[in-house]
């Protein structure tokens, strides 16, 4: 069994990590992509954890990402800055024109 956290998407469809208990705690991980790219989310809680295989394996709830904006959490809508640089901004943020954005 390999000891890598990945994506899974749990019964109510919110995307989660999957890994060893140990490896799961609140603040940053890393996760493994099913492509093998690998991307940081901050774990906001971790979930009870369940016995596969023998070893206690754990859902991680993933922190809303902060709006690059204005560092409010909650960012969930993709759009690009007046510069052109991707990034995700809050439901505020995002009523704003892009040549109002500036994620730099
Ligand atoms: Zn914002």
């Amino acid at each position: 069994m390999s000891a890598t956290i990945t994506f899974r998407k749990t019964k109510s469809g919110e995307w989660v990590a999957y890994g060893p208990a140990e490896l799961i705690k609140p603040g940053p991980v890393v996760v493994s992509k099913k492509d093998g790219t690998t991307v940081e989310e901050v774990i906001e809680r971790v979930g009870a954890p369940f016995d596969v295989g023998g070893q206690p394996m754990v859902y991680g709830y993933l922190a809303p990402a902060a709006c690059v904006n204005c560092d409010q959490p909650g960012a969930t809508h993709h759009r690009r800055d007046s510069s052109g640089i991707p990034g995700k901004v809050c439901d505020r943020c995002n009523r704003e024109p892009w040549y109002m954005l500036s994620f730099a």
